[in-house]
């Protein structure tokens, strides 16, 4: 059995066949945030520059992917944390890493929960203080707030 289709209907089906067929999908752009990405260098960038200074041996001799060396380097820093911060100017690769970990979180809509201070609030006497991960600090009791200094 043969009909004749009109003029120009196999392109109007092949657009139609790309339209509802199933490898469509791959088309939808994926949700990739270049962002985070970059952020994610970032922070590797970050932990070496602190670790290549405070405590070379630390880093691999031959390439490793970047989230193991990220890994291994903090595990590293944070096994002897006072003699990775024995300058300034390794307090201040510890600070840019530190910087990087908060932004990391807020790439990541997590936040870290605020921790209790074991001082009393100057403003109501009561033990309610607490550290925010950005640094600010607050009273849970009165709302007292401190934004970070520096
Ligand atoms: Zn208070």
């Amino acid at each position: 059995m043969h009909t004749e289709l009109p003029h120009g209907t196999p392109r109007r089906r092949i657009e139609s066949a790309t339209r509802h067929a199933p490898w469509r999908s791959r088309d939808i752009p994926v949700p990739l945030r270049i962002s985070l990405l970059a952020h994610a260098d970032h922070c590797v960038a970050a932990v070496r520059c602190w670790s290549a200074h405070a405590l070379p041996g630390a880093l691999p001799p031959e390439p490793v992917r970047p989230g193991r060396l990220l890994q291994q380097l903090c595990l590293a820093l944070s096994d002897d944390l006072p003699a990775a911060v024995r300058t300034a100017a390794d307090a201040a690769r510890a600070r840019k890493v530190w910087r990087a970990y908060t932004h990391a979180c807020q790439l990541l809509d997590r936040e870290e929960p605020p921790r209790r201070l074991p001082q009393p609030c100057p403003v109501c006497d009561l033990k309610a203080l607490m550290r925010r991960a950005d640094g600010d600090i607050f009273c849970r009791s009165c709302n007292s707030y401190w934004p970070a200094t520096g």
